[in-house]
């Protein structure tokens, strides 16, 4: 109890010269919100030992100021993603070109001309900045753009078959992972789900035979996060088209992760492109932002001008209405898309799905000399081989061949070190496999290659 008493009262602290620092450079109630933390944690470690020593008034500043930036830290922070997966949705997808940081700065710091036609010096439609590009990348004769392509689906659904069936294959109504199911979707758009085939086999008569009166379209999803094999059979995007204009009826194709430049040439995976979809006759097509074509989280829409032209006038686009930073960015990355060659060297996700070995073996050899350079003996770091993941709902399955820094820290075992990198203040998440902590090469941005060395410094 008497230790109890030795801890100081609120008014006191705030007197104190370091706290008065403190109090200079943040607002009150932060301050008071860090001294009342600090202090109840002084109580609590003063209650569990009889022979607690209440730490000095030098101590007990510095933990109130460091309580104050953990408080006033933003919650939204850097992360330097060691962890190979290429589009990781839970650290934010895809981290964007450099190419677009001046006009993204110039969009959110001033006015623009989000809806205002300079032209005619009237209202203009914030879609307009990104159709003509959609247009003449994917050869579509129209284009809008919405939030993510979760709102894609659900507005071209909502706009082209609500009150209606949707025919689907059964091998097609997948789940992409946080909610997102094609039968919710379609639940919430006011389609009604028509299922046709089997898990594993679906044909050309089974769409055929579910057609009515109350048929609004065929969709197609794209199996972008798994793959099935074995005796599988389904009715592929030319076919499904085919097959609708025999029906009077359009196809839609979800085909979520959503590529522009045709990676299988490049080696990675075999994934068709927007174009080939368009291509094909697909009367509406929709992607995501931020997936492989490796720009802002968006959703884009492509297609034929009568299927889009009510999208452009329904309610729900309201509520799904593209922000114009995203709009900025959007319009940025579709850019660089105009010459491939760019494309595939100015847009990280690019960049790292087609980094080859060679590129990725100099890399590593760059950190690990780098890092030895600036780290105490205490820190080992040595490149291994391993396999990276695409992630992000694309290309399931493919592994590409990467280099692994294997880091060891004397006296710390992986689970605390990764613990410790991952709370750190500019956190490194990595993994552990087979009791060592590794973080891969693959997904480490140039401009993480200091962070890194500041984090792995912290560890002393
Ligand atoms: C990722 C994905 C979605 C959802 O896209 P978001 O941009 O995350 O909303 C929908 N459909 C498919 C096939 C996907 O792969």
């Amino acid at each position: 109890m008497s230790i109890l008493k030795n801890i100081p009262k609120v008014d006191k602290v705030l007197e104190w010269p370091a706290v008065q620092t403190v109090l200079a450079a943040y607002p009150r109630s932060v301050v008071l919100k860090g001294v009342r933390t600090v202090l109840e944690a002084l109580r609590r470690e003063a209650r569990g030992e009889a022979s607690h020593v209440v730490p000095s008034e030098e101590i007990v500043a510095a933990r109130i100021a460091a309580a104050v930036e953990r408080i006033t830290a933003p919650s939204l922070k850097r992360v330097v993603n060691g962890t190979g997966v290429v589009i990781h949705t839970n650290l934010g997808r895809s981290p964007l070109p450099e190419k677009v940081r001046a006009q993204l700065e110039k969009i959110a710091y001033g006015y623009s001309n989000l809806e205002f036609d300079l032209a005619e010096g009237a209202r203009g439609s914030r879609y307009s900045h990104v159709e003509a590009l959609l247009c003449e990348l994917t050869g579509a004769e129209a284009a809008l753009v919405v939030n993510n392509n979760a709102a894609a689906v659900m507005l071209a659904l909502a706009s082209m078959a609500a009150g209606r069936e949707v025919v689907v294959s059964r091998g097609e109504l997948v789940e992409i992972g946080g909610s997102f199911r094609i039968p919710d979707i379609m639940g919430q758009s006011g389609a009604l789900l028509r299922e046709v085939g089997t898990t594993n086999r679906t044909h050309a008569a089974d769409y055929r035979a579910a057609v009515t009166a109350e048929t609004a379209l065929f969709l197609k999803v794209h199996a972008s996060n798994f793959a099935m094999t074995g005796f599988t059979a389904e009715v592929t995007a030319p076919r499904l088209v085919e097959l609708g204009r025999e029906c009077g009826l359009p196809v839609m194709a979800d085909v979520g992760s959503g590529n522009l430049v045709d990676l299988a040439r490049l080696g990675v995976g075999s994934e068709p492109t927007i174009q080939e979809f368009v291509r094909a006759g697909v009367d509406v097509v929709t992607f995501s932002g931020d997936k492989l074509l490796g720009g802002p989280q968006a959703g884009v829409i492509v297609g034929k001008k009568a299927c889009l032209d009510p999208m452009k006038k329904h309610p729900l686009l309201r509520a799904f209405r593209i922000d114009k930073l995203t709009l900025a960015a959007l319009e940025g990355t579709l850019a660089l898309y105009r010459d491939e060659r760019q494309a595939l060297t100015s847009i990280p996700t690019l960049r790292m799905l087609t980094a080859g070995p060679a590129e990725l073996a100099e890399k590593g050899r760059r950190i690990v000399r780098l890092l030895r350079r600036n780290l105490s003996s205490r820190i080992e770091v040595a490149p291994v081989k391993g396999v990276s993941q695409v992630g992000g709902g694309a290309l399931p399955g493919q592994e590409l061949p990467t280099v692994l820094l294997s880091v060891r820290v004397a006296g710390l075992s992986p689970q605390e070190l990764e613990t410790r990198l991952r709370s750190g203040a500019v956190p490194v998440v990595g993994r552990i496999a087979k009791g060592e902590f590794l973080l891969d090469i693959r997904t480490i941005l140039d401009t993480d290659v200091p962070l890194l060395v500041a984090a792995l410094k912290a560890l002393g």
